[in-house]
């Protein structure tokens, strides 16, 4: 396992990333050693848009993709997804996101629909027998009390920004816990290295010193790098452990 994986990028997301432009730069991930690199949907078309990338571009099998219907985008028409074409790796991004929730109209409503969605994420998950891609955000007792109805999902906690208990809670359960540049100028707290999975979540969250700046999948090794400074450990060993991990979760031989 001597290369690196990007567990949650949004690559093919267009509105960023110019066509031209994102082949460049996931060729820059691949020179940097990221050898794989898992497209996160965030809806029913931008699900899709991520599976066509994955796709057309498939250079040394390094592109991968998951369906996933972001809790924040509960109004959007939705349908019984369809895997003919391929299977996602995952499903996911999917969770629950309570942040804005002074700012909209109903917060009851918001938060029945965004438990409803869920729970079909879920169910889509447990009927392919899929891992989830979690995007919690100040929704965690929610999130647990949910989980709690499925023992025998599997997953990864994506850009986990909650406290010391509810990582040791999130541990408990099982799940991995995704590290992004977040942590780079952060105090949040480190999750075992043997339950980390490095994600950069681009074109967000550029670790330092890029703070700022658009992020892209090639700046995985400094995450790493960062990680290895805080744990007193080489970068090989982070390489190795979280490349591992995400196989564990990801089973990217089986798909292959
Ligand atoms: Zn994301």
């Amino acid at each position: 396992m001597d290369y690196f994986i990007d567990s949650h990028c949004h690559m093919h997301d267009e509105e960023f990333f110019a066509p031209h432009v994102r082949d460049e730069l996931v060729q820059r991930a691949l020179d940097r050693n990221v050898k794989k690199m898992i497209l996160i949907g965030t809806d029913d078309e931008d699900s899709y848009d991520a599976r066509d990338f994955a796709l057309n571009y498939n250079k040394e099998n390094s592109l991968f993709w998951s369906y996933g219907i972001h809790p924040s985008e509960w109004e959007k028409d939705r349908n019984e997804p369809d895997f003919k074409i391929d299977m996602p790796i995952a499903i996911g991004e999917v969770g629950l996101d309570y942040h804005f929730l002074d700012e909209v109209d109903d917060a009851e409503v918001e938060i029945e629909e965004q438990k409803k969605l869920f729970e079909e994420m879920i169910n889509l998950a447990e009927k392919y027998d899929l891992p989830l891609i979690f995007h919690v955000r100040e929704a965690f007792d929610d999130f647990f009390e949910i989980i709690d109805k499925h023992p025998t999902v599997r997953g990864v906690v994506h850009s986990f920004t909650d406290s010391k208990k509810t990582l040791k809670k999130v541990l408990e359960r099982g799940f991995y816990v995704g590290v992004n540049g977040l942590a780079t100028y952060s105090t949040l707290p480190t999750p075992p290295l043997d339950r980390i999975l490095l994600e950069t979540d681009a074109p967000f969250l550029a670790p330092a010193p890029h703070r700022g700046e658009q992020n892209d999948s090639s700046y995985i090794p400094d995450i790493a790098n960062w990680l290895a400074g805080k744990l007193s450990i080489s970068v090989e060993d982070v390489m190795k452990q979280t490349t591992m991990n995400c196989y564990d979760l990801f089973r990217f031989d089986k798909k292959a």
